[in-house]
């Protein structure tokens, strides 16, 4: 066995890009969840109106198919082993799977490998296992403990900073620290919810008293979220070359935020109800296993200072980040009225865009002995890009509000109106490499409470 850490380590039979279905839209070159992929979600069947819903289950994406892992269960051999491991996912605990660590991560991942590789003994056992993603509706994957919110980008960091503090834009300690606040999970919600503009005080720069009111400025931020296998216990911290065995896989997430209510409450504590009133995350979990192709090294500009020892390993500045792209989208009521799915507005890849590491924020986190436990749930923060139109949100897309965005149909746009839905994707490319996909996290804009 080898002793490397679990983000060096290599890629095995399961990435062999020529492996192909037998389910033939996996096949397909543009499609997010070929065979190398393999994300675990919780799902059902959207049920006829009036029926009883089935209970939840947990599914496996493949092509547009999910594998119902409830039914994969019963019709299908199994290797004892792995069989135990799939108990809990067709009874819709993926926690339970999720805190079982990497070596039952890995022998379920090879075993659904094989049993949906074409030309596989056992795949006719389960063709009857197979639904049509178009025809499922999806749980949290997880009931999702604490949350916390990181601030990974510098490039977001500085261009935020600015519009709040021109002359001074990044704090001396951003360099230094990996910045992040504990936010809330009761309002984080699943991809394809809607959620409603909040209400909060609002305090105009030239009035004197705030006022409760609808927030006006209701933006996206498009982060990353990375969901806890294996906890720590209480007093004792992880370290930067374990930090991926405590890591199951990451969801796309937004990070709604009101930036009329954020700049009035954020000081000197932090943000509360400007964040806390919703976040959505993309249904399915795509693995560390899975993005193992997609590793880059961890470097630092050499006139930046370099991490602290508790954050920097060789294995880490080996191979310790991660190239994702990710893209923002947004369909207006308009569009959608026309049939529309929607215009991009903006691009970034993970790579470029996170100044800190999954596992330097998992390291940074436990540093003092706080336990992190399965189900928590780590945003990266809003991963803007370096570059002019790469920002994560509206409030550096449309410069603090001053430049609205011209969209194609006509439109424009600050912030968020009623009816905007918002779309995160990502996708991870590299040369050789199978490309895999997270989905979508969509969530809509409802009018406010009355
Ligand atoms: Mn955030």
């Amino acid at each position: 066995m080898s002793t490397a850490p679990a983000f060096v380590t290599g890629t095995d039979a399961t990435h062999d890009p020529a492996l192909r279905s037998w389910v033939a839209s996996a096949n397909a070159s543009d499609t997010d969840f070929p065979i190398q992929n393999l994300p675990y979600a919780r799902f059902r069947r959207r049920a006829a109106r009036g029926d009883e819903p089935e209970p939840w289950r947990v599914g496996v994406a493949i092509g547009d198919q999910v594998l119902d892992l409830r039914v994969a269960i019963e019709v299908c051999p199994w290797e004892p082993e792995v069989a135990e491991h799939l108990q809990p996912l067709a009874q819709g605990d993926l926690a339970a799977f999720m805190a079982a660590g990497l070596p039952a991560w890995r022998l379920v991942r090879a075993a659904l490998s094989e049993v949906l590789a074409e030309g596989s003994l056992r795949g006719p056992f389960l063709e009857d296992s197979l639904v049509p993603m178009a025809e499922v509706e999806y749980a949290l994957p997880c009931a999702i403990g604490d949350y916390t919110d990181f601030y990974a980008s510098i490039h977001h960091a500085t261009a935020v900073g600015r519009l709040f503090r021109p002359d001074n834009p990044l704090l001396p300690n951003y360099q230094w620290v990996p910045i992040g606040y504990h936010g809330r999970s009761s309002s984080i919600v699943v991809s394809g919810q809607g959620l409603r503009r909040p209400l909060g005080q609002i305090k105009a720069p030239d009035a004197t008293p705030p006022v409760l009111r609808e927030s006006r400025r209701v933006d996206f931020e498009l982060e990353l979220g990375a969901l806890i296998g294996p906890g720590n216990a209480l007093g004792e911290r992880i370290g930067i070359d374990d930090a991926e065995a405590h890591l199951f896989g990451l969801v796309l997430f937004n990070d709604w935020s009101a930036r009329d209510i954020q700049p009035w409450e954020y000081q000197p504590l932090g943000p509360f109800l400007s964040k806390n009133w919703g976040s959505t995350v993309s249904p399915w979990v795509v693995t560390m296993e899975a993005l193992a192709p997609f590793r880059v090294p961890f470097t630092r500009p050499a006139d930046h200072p370099q991490p602290l020892p508790y954050l920097d390993s060789a294995a880490h500045r080996a191979g310790g980040a991660l190239s994702i792209g990710l893209e923002t989208w947004l369909q207006t009521e308009r569009m959608r009225q026309a049939g529309s799915a929607g215009e991009r507005l903006m691009a970034s890849d993970t790579a470029e865009a996170a100044y800190w590491t999954l596992s330097q924020l998992i390291a940074h986190h436990t540093v003092n002995g706080c336990n992190l436990r399965t189900g928590d749930l780590l945003g990266s923060g809003t991963l803007s890009g370096p570059g002019p139109g790469q920002g994560g949100s509206l409030l550096e897309l449309s410069q603090g509000g001053k430049v609205p965005l011209q969209l194609a149909n006509g439109e424009t746009r600050t912030f968020l109106e009623d009816g905007d839905t918002v779309i995160l994707r990502g996708r991870c490319t590299a040369p050789g490499r199978r490309a895999i996909g997270f989905g979508e996290c969509r969530g809509t804009v409802l009018p406010a409470l009355g």
